[in-house]
């Protein structure tokens, strides 16, 4: 018999993700907490959180019922950002979490992200062996005297405010005026506070819970930060600062109201812990901007790299810690970034307190420190095709006389220039990204690429 290698089916890199009404429903949400709950076994206690999406309460009532139904108790934390529940799942030890929400995604989209006792995401082993028991209808509800309890504990994210504050020097943000758009999503309650506690000054729009997110859209795109720059302008803050839908990511702009690369902002945000901590290393996928490692070297860090996607970063840290490393920083230029002296997983109100840290050790404006940074060249393409694997093959090849780095897709070093070609996982296409100091190089190996895959395009 043929051995099937299972894939998930449901959960995507960063849970499952759907459409309210259409493959997002209560039905879906109380199958996969039944699973969950199955997993666990009787007796555990699982903590939820959701983004103020519309659909948030009655997916959050259907994950109630599947997890109680199993004999699992439940803490419900209500609206508050993901990382937010990560930090409250690992701090009450909890056995685990479920997160309701659809990150950055439009409002009519909503998803669940399950948490496992660590405050990690779930990894791959473990969301396939969950899917198997909803796919299969294998999930055990619990007898009528061994049914779990739900309780409610609307203020445990002062908690998670609280731990990031700790982080920081007493007063750090006196004197210093920030502005915060957190988009109408979880960040509302959290990131204005964490900063004023600091010390700061701050200034807020769109900072009322609103599923509907008529503001902006849960993404936090350049357009949409227009009225963020504006109001940067309009009272000399030092930085604005914006979240997306569960604030696990945190998007910057610079003093004069400019929208900050991700790449950019993250490199500045290593440079506050790389500065504190020479020797120690800087964790990042494979697809992110050579400017993090030039900046780390400044400082004397090293910088390791890892399959894309958040979960990787951080199974890594973790790892290399373990193994008695000294990791200062992880992340990705998405403006996604982990603090391993604070939690595992990505936290933009930790980023937005850290590049308060930033503004007051510095005492330069932003831009400043943008402009002092290395210059970096980056080309991002990407190219339809069913044939991704074969145009792997067929570049390893091409470049066999040059360093190749294949731990997901393939990485090429040639001269000053990288070159990253890395099939989707999700879709029939191929990204092809091109980095250098000098430009031409970089445009150079990125023609260069699209000349040869040109064949196995469809
Ligand atoms: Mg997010």
């Amino acid at each position: 018999m043929a051995l099937e290698k299972l894939e998930k089916k449901f959960f995507g890199t960063n849970g499952a993700r759907g459409i309210t009404g259409e493959d997002m429903t209560p039905a879906f949400a109380l199958g996969i907490a039944e699973a969950f709950g199955t997993m666990l076994g009787k007796g555990k206690t699982v903590g939820i959180g959701q983004d103020p999406r519309t659909s948030g309460p009655a997916l959050d009532a259907a994950v109630r019922a599947g997890l109680t139904a199993c004999g699992c108790n439940v803490v419900d934390f209500g609206i508050l950002p993901t990382p937010a529940l990560q930090y409250l799942v690992l701090h009450h030890k909890l056995d685990g979490g479920v997160m309701i929400t659809a990150s950055h995604n439009p409002p009519e989209y909503n998803g669940i992200k399950i948490i496992e006792a660590d405050g990690t995401e779930m990894g791959d082993e473990r969301t396939i062996e969950l899917e198997q028991i909803y796919i299969q209808g294998k999930a055990v509800v619990a007898g009528w005297d061994e049914l779990g309890e739900a309780i409610e504990e609307p203020e445990a994210y002062k908690l998670y405010i609280d731990a990031i504050v700790s982080q920081f020097p007493e007063g750090i943000g006196n004197g210093i005026v920030v502005a915060v758009d957190p988009g109408n999503g979880a960040a509302c309650k959290t990131t204005p506070e964490i900063l004023r506690r600091l010390g700061c000054t701050v200034h807020t729009i769109n900072a009322e819970f609103n599923g509907l997110f008529p503001n902006r859209l849960p993404e936090p795109s350049e357009e949409g930060l227009a009225n963020l720059s504006a109001l940067v302008q309009a009272t000399g803050a030092a930085f604005g600062v914006a979240h997306d839908g569960d604030a696990d990511r945190a998007i910057f702009v610079d003093e004069k109201g400019q929208f900050m690369d991700g790449n950019i902002t993250f490199a500045l945000l290593a440079s506050y812990f790389a500065e504190k901590s020479a020797g120690g290393e800087i964790v990042t996928p494979v697809s992110t901007s050579g400017i993090v490692e030039a900046v780390g070297k400044e400082f004397g860090c090293s910088t390791s790299y890892t399959v894309v996607g958040s979960i990787y970063v951080a199974r890594t840290m973790r790892h290399e810690i373990a193994e008695g490393k000294n990791v200062v920083i992880g992340g990705e230029g998405n403006g996604g970034v982990i603090y391993p002296h604070h939690q595992f997983c990505r936290d933009g109100g930790m980023s937005a307190a850290t590049m308060l840290g930033l503004s007051a050790v510095r005492k330069t404006p932003i831009s400043e420190l943008i402009a002092a940074l290395p210059k970096f060249t980056m080309y991002q393409e990407k190219r339809k095709t069913s044939r991704a694997k074969e145009i792997v093959d067929h570049m390893r090849e091409f470049f066999s006389d040059c360093p190749v780095d294949d731990r997901d897709g393939i990485r090429i070093t040639k001269g000053g220039a990288w070159a990253l070609i890395r099939p989707s996982g999700t879709e029939p296409l191929v990204r092809v990204y091109t980095e250098s100091r000098d430009a031409e190089e970089a445009k150079e190996m990125l023609n260069t690429i699209l000349n040869e895959i040109a064949p196995y395009l469809s």
